[in-house]
Parts: C-alpha cells; structure tokens; sequence
C-alpha cells in the first residue's frame, strides 16, 4: 500500500477500528471530513488518476469543485444528497451499520472519459461526542468484488425501493455477462421523464411507487431475458438484454402504462436510449452511450426509443483527437506563443504585452486556442500547456535582458484549473529563481468566473500579490460578478472587453455598460485595460470615458515574438514608467448601491442574478430585481412570489435561509452565504448559492441585497 503521508485523527481511529480495516483494502482517495468545523483535508490521493483538489478545504467549496469537476453530471443529484452535511451525521448514525454510508458515482478520469467508484463513509466521534468526523474512501468501482472493500457495510446488492441490483453488481455482473454473449446484445438506458415533477404533483410516496413498479417490471425483463435489471437511483434504470426492437418497444408502452395509472397527463414518458454490444467497448462504456441516447430520445416526443449513434458523440471524438495530438504537439514545439502589446490609450506607446498561445500543426494549419484550450481545461491538462507558456515568456525575458535591452512586463494567462492543480505562487517563484528575474517583469491574468467565492483563487490571488506579481482580472463583465466579488475586488488591474461596444442596439447600452463599469472602476482606484479596441471610434469612446490602457487590434495584432522585439527596440515606441496603480478605498456595500455607481445597466448586465428583500415584521416582499434573477427563476415565478418570496424556497429550506439573512446582519461587512435548493422554473428544484448582504432598516423594516448563482 502506498504511504498515508497525514496522519488519520488517532482519536477516532481509536474509537473506530473499523477505519483500520479499511485501511488494508485498496483504496483511491482517502478524506477526512471535520463535520464540526465543515472542513476536509485530503489524507491520499492516486496521482494521475481523478481529477480533485489537494490539501484542506471548507466542505462546501470541496463539494461545490467535486459537482463541477469530478462528478457525472447525472449522478450531480444523488452525490449532492449523499455529502449534505447538515443531515450527515444523522444519517451515518441512522444507518443500517451504524457509522456507515455507501454509494456509486460516477468520477471523471484525467485521462477522459468516466469510472464508477464507490464512496464508502465511516463516521465516529472523537473520544466520544460532541466532535465528529468521518472518513470518506473511495474505490475504483471496477475492482470492487462486492463483500470484499465493503465488508463492514450491509449495503445490499439490489435496491430496497425497486427490488433490482445495484450499479455495482449491475457491471461487476455486466462484465462477465458481456464478455460470454454474442453481439446481438444491448444496454438500455431508461429515464422517466419529468419525474421530479411527478413527485410534486402526485406526492413522493406515489412517485416511489411507480419506481417499484417499474422496478418490478424489469425484474421480470431480467428473469424472463437471463439478462441483467439494474436501478441507478432517482429515475435511472439500465437494462442488459438481447437487442429485439418489438421488446424494446413492448416495454416502453408497459412502463408508460404504469404512470398513466397515476394520471393522464402527457407530459410524463419513459425515454429509452440503446447501445448495442456490436459498437464494442466495455459494459460501462455501453451503459455511457445508451445514457446519451436517452438524453436525444428526449429531444424528440415521437420517438421515445433512440438507437446510439457516434455522432450523438462527435463532440468527445474531437475532444480526445485534441487531447491525443496534444503532448506530441507539446514536445514538437507545434506550440508556441505571440505577443500582443498593451498600449497607452492617448498615443499608443507600449507598456506591455500579453501572452497568447498558439497551435501550428505539421500541414501548416491553425488550431484557434478557443478550441484547444477549453478541451484541455475541461480534462485537466491545461497545467501543461501553461507552464510550457509561462516558462517561455520567463526564458524570453532573460534573453531580453541578456541582450541588455529595457523590459516591459509580460501578462501570462492562468486558469483556473492552474490553480486549482499545482501552487501557482510557488510555481512562478521557482520560474524566476531558475531565469533571475525581477517579480515586475510578469503579470498574471484570471479570469474573472474562476474569482466566484472561491477561496482558493481568492487566496492565490493575494499569495501572488504579496509577492509582488500584478494581477489582473481578465475577461471583466461576462457576468459572474457578484456584488460582493467586485467589492472586495483584490486584483490590481481589471480588463474589460470591447465587445460591449458592439453590442447592436438602439439605446446605446453596451456603452451605458462599459461607463458604469469604468465608473466603479474608478470609484474603486483599479485601473482598466480595454481588450478588443478595434476601430478609430470606439478608441475615441475609450478615450472620453478616461480609460488608460488599451489592448486591440486597432494598435497591434497579437505577433510573433521576433516582431515585437523589433517594436520594442524603439525607445519612441514604448513607455515604460509602468502601470499607474491608485490606492485603494474601501467601499461600503451600501454606498455602491446607493450612491449610483451602479447603474441599471450594471446591474443588468454586469452582475448576476441579484434582488433586494425587505422584512416589515412577518412579512417579505422581492422589492427589486434585475434580468438574470428572473432568467435563473423564471419571470412567472418571480411575478407570482413577489409578496411572499420565501416560498420561492422549498419548505424545509426556508429556516436556514431566514438563519441566513439574520446572520447578514450580524455580518454586515461580510454578509453571509449558503447554497440552497429553489424551485426554479418548470418545476426544477436547484441547488442555487446565495450571498446576502443587511443594507439596513428603520421603522420595524430591514433590507437585504441578495445574489444568487446555480451551485453546480
Ligand atoms: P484573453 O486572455 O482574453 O485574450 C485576449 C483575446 O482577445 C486573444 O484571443 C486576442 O487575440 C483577442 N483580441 C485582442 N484584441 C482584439 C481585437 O481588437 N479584436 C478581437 N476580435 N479580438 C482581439 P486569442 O489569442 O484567440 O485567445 C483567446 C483566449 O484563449 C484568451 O482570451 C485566453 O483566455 C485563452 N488563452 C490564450 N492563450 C492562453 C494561454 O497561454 N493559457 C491559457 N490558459 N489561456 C490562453
Ligand atoms: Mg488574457
Ligand atoms: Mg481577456
């Protein structure tokens, strides 16, 4: 077994021998979650293999990056239920084997492409209550033998609600079957659609019962076919059987039979989706594709049964194409990177540059970065690239030095999932150390939508600027932004892309947009670099809103490197007095609100989803709210829940989320945040993340500004 390099807390491993046991079987990744504190600290990890973030976290920032990294989107749901903490340590107790949990979900592999792991979680108290914490293994799903890692826990093979197997015994049985059978075989993927709101309409308990008959159903399809029935929780059932179109068909009028025993509405349908054993791969590979073609069966009322087709896939074909040339492009130098300056506004002397990545194949063609860099975002392989960008701009400005020749500061470009993967502060001290470069020679841009309370750029951020790096916020304005984000805004320079400025339309709002972006800019002493200036006019605008800098093609392209070392030779073409940074003041969320440094435009268009709530006494009102609210919840809903906007929250939510205003208040510098289930439009519940700020009150009335972002 590999080294345990923390230690596990000796406290509970003392009250829990079961932990020890556990600790022999082989395991993936092992967590220890303080249920106190809400925090977890990873104990081991396999390198290489799941994408996952390293060291200690708050809990819900881990959970938040697990749902949009790790997990499978249809398996989002039953993780987010199985990790909610404030019934966690309930349910560990409740538990048929007390102190512990058990499930399958499907973990994004670095290498692309899914694997199902089973989380095991142990739960115990530290010499006795009130502490607890619970360790949380995980367990490559494909060489769990059932019994075997989880001899301790009774989890049963088959479902107790459905009576069918579960996904574990589903593959593990999958495999062998698979293996044996001929290719006239098939995985069906089935999907009740709408069935969340069945469950609203009807009542859980109706809804359960539908899942057992149809769990009964496929029991007898499993019996009757020698084949496998599995449930997959919520309304996800998979079949294995021989592929016979009038079976398939047969069963979807069998099931849709079922629900209209509960009502004749329409709406509610089985959607079938195939994959047949003859398109090879394994059982989990077969089950992936069906699961797509269930999402296109639902594309289309009529034909409720959808055979897999690979270009339902193209997308991932392109994906891995991408991935598979990328490493070789890397060592070939098929990459490399051009400049593109960074201008005064008022006679466009250079005072910088940016570093952009580009990718030129053997045949001479262009892959534009839009479309390798979000592939490799997506898979975790942007480290790579990056690091082989910053270390050539690193080894171009020593050259530059060497050469004796005046140095203008670089921007290189960091993802999130940089940081997220590797210490960026550490990892640029060591670049400069390696090529004896002063910190100022480097600046660093991120993007503004990795800043979303997230607490471990949040703090890179602040690492990098203690540092001396400048950092800037690229890409400012697409909409991320909370209230509360650009407040505390700890970056030193925002970029604002021009492309408001082409925004066509009558009423000029692009424009009313970058004005009052600038204004708050300035309210607030960061400067701006405008990116994408392209034409005489819009120059001109940038111009009389006061701007400084500039980055577009109406100076320069974005050039080869040799290009711009033949620009910046002329001392007439460059400034290098360096960025004018203001000192900072400290805003209260009160006056950017009130004061109009936010404009309606601003307010529409810059931030996210935001509204104001009043109290007076028992009773709420929605008393104002911009576009993306009512895009996030629906403008019926709003309309309808503008005098009793709690009951946007379902019920067992809406203490907390009183709990949560309260605690605004107390926090009035910091204001407070949660993230939530609503009831979104159509009947969707959503796990939504609100930040709420207390603006104030008099008169028995309180205000609260409150801004609101999907969780996942
Ligand atoms: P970005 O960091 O916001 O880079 C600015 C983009 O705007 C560049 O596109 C640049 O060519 C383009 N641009 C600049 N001026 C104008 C203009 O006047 N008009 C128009 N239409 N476009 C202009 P590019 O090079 O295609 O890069 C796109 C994005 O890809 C970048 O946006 C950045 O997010 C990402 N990227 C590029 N290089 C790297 C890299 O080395 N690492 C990472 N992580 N991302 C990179
Ligand atoms: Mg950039
Ligand atoms: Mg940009």
């Amino acid at each position: 077994m590999d080294l345990i390099p923390f230690p596990l807390n000796p406290a509970v491993e003392q009250d829990c021998p079961l932990l020890t046991q556990m600790l022999l079987t082989p395991f993936d990744e092992l967590l220890e979650l303080d249920l106190k504190r809400a925090r977890i600290r990873f104990i081991r990890h396999t390198e290489g293999k799941y994408l996952a973030p390293m060291g200690e976290a708050a809990y819900e920032d881990a959970l938040h990056y697990a749902l949009e990294y790790m997990i499978h989107p249809s398996d989002h749901d039953a993780y987010f239920q199985f990790h909610e903490l404030s019934t966690l340590r309930q349910r560990l107790e409740a538990s048929d084997t007390p102190g512990v949990l058990r499930a399958s979900f499907r973990f994004k592999l670095i290498a692309g492409g899914w694997r199902w792991g089973s989380e095991v979680l142990i739960g115990g108290t530290v010499n006795g209550a009130p502490e607890y914490v619970a360790y949380s293994f995980l367990y490559d799903g494909g060489d769990l033998a059932p019994g075997q890692a989880g001899t301790a826990d009774s989890c049963a093979m088959r479902s107790e609600l459905t009576g069918l197997r579960r996904e574990d015994s589903f593959f593990s049985v999958g495999r062998r079957l698979l293996s044996a059978h001929p290719a006239n075989w098939c995985v069906v993927a089935i999907d009740l659609e709408q069935f969340k709101l069945f469950n609203e309409w009807y009542g859980r308990e109706k809804g359960d019962l539908l899942l057992a008959k149809v769990g009964a159903m496929l029991n007898i399809v499993e019996q009757n076919t020698g084949g496998l029935a599995c449930y997959f929780g919520q309304d996800d059932f998979a079949l294995f059987v021989p592929w016979e179109s009038s079976v398939l068909e047969r069963l979807f009028t069998d099931i849709h039979a079922l629900i209209k025993e509960f009502g004749t509405s329409v709406g509610f349908m089985p959607a079938l989706g195939v994959c047949r054993v003859e398109d090879g791969g394994s059982i989990e590979d077969l089950y992936d594709r069906a699961a797509v073609a269930t999402r296109h069966a639902k594309e289309n009322f009529h034909t409720r049964i959808r055979l897999f087709d690979p270009s339902m896939y193209a997308k991932t074909d392109a994906d891995y194409r991408i991935l598979s040339e990328f490493q070789r492009a890397l060592q070939d130098r098929e990459l490399f990177i051009v400049l593109q300056p960074q201008c005064k506004t008022a006679g466009g002397k250079v005072v910088g540059a940016e570093s952009l990545v580009r990718w030129r194949k053997p045949d001479g063609s262009l892959v534009p970065p839009g479309v390798f860099i979000p592939v490799l975002e997506r898979y975790g392989f942007i480290p790579d690239l990056d690091k082989y960008v910053w270390e050539e701009v690193c080894a171009w400005q020593r050259s530059w030095l060497d050469a004796g020749r005046t140095p203008l500061p670089v921007s290189v470009n960091v993802s999130r999932i940089d940081i997220y993967t590797i210490d960026v502060p550490d990892y640029f001290d060591l670049l400069l150390e390696k090529y004896s470069l002063p910190v100022d020679v480097i600046k660093i841009e991120i993007t503004e939508s990795a800043y979303v309370d997230n607490n471990r750029v949040v703090d890179t951020v602040r690492r990098l600027r203690e540092k001396g790096f400048l950092v800037l916020m690229d890409d400012f304005g697409s909409g991320y932004s909370s209230l509360n984000m650009l407040r505390n805004l700890n970056v030193d320079i925002i970029k604002l892309d021009a492309h408001f400025l082409r925004m066509n339309d009558e009423d000029r709002k692009g424009m009313q947009i970058m004005e009052s972006v600038v204004n708050l800019a300035r309210t607030m002493g960061v400067p701006i670099i405008v990116e994408g200036v392209e034409t005489q006019e819009e120059l001109d605008f940038i111009t009389g809103l006061d701007c400084q800098y500039v980055q577009g093609f109406f100076f320069y392209r974005p050039m080869p490197v040799p290009d711009y070392e033949k620009l910046i030779a002329s001392p007439e073409n460059i400034d290098n007095s360096g960025f004018f940074l203001n000192a900072r003041e400290k805003l209260r969320m009160r006056d950017l609100l009130y004061q109009n440094v936010l404009s309606d435009e601003m307010l529409n268009s810059i931030l996210g989803p935001a509204g104001i709530l009043e109290e007076r006494g028992e009773q709420w009102t929605l008393t104002a709210y911009n576009h993306r609210l009512y895009d996030l919840l629906g403008v019926e809903r709003i309309r309808d829940h503008m005098h009793e906007p709690l009951e946007l929250v379902p019920e067992e939510n809406r203490q907390d989320f009183r709990a949560l205003l309260e605690q605004a208040q107390t926090a009035a510098q910091a204001g407070a945040q949660q993230a939530f289930s609503f009831h979104i439009a159509d009947g969707v519940v959503a796990r939504i993340r609100v930040e709420a700020f207390y603006l104030g009150g008099s008169e028995g009335r309180k205000t609260y500004y409150v801004s609101m972002r999907t969780a996942s």
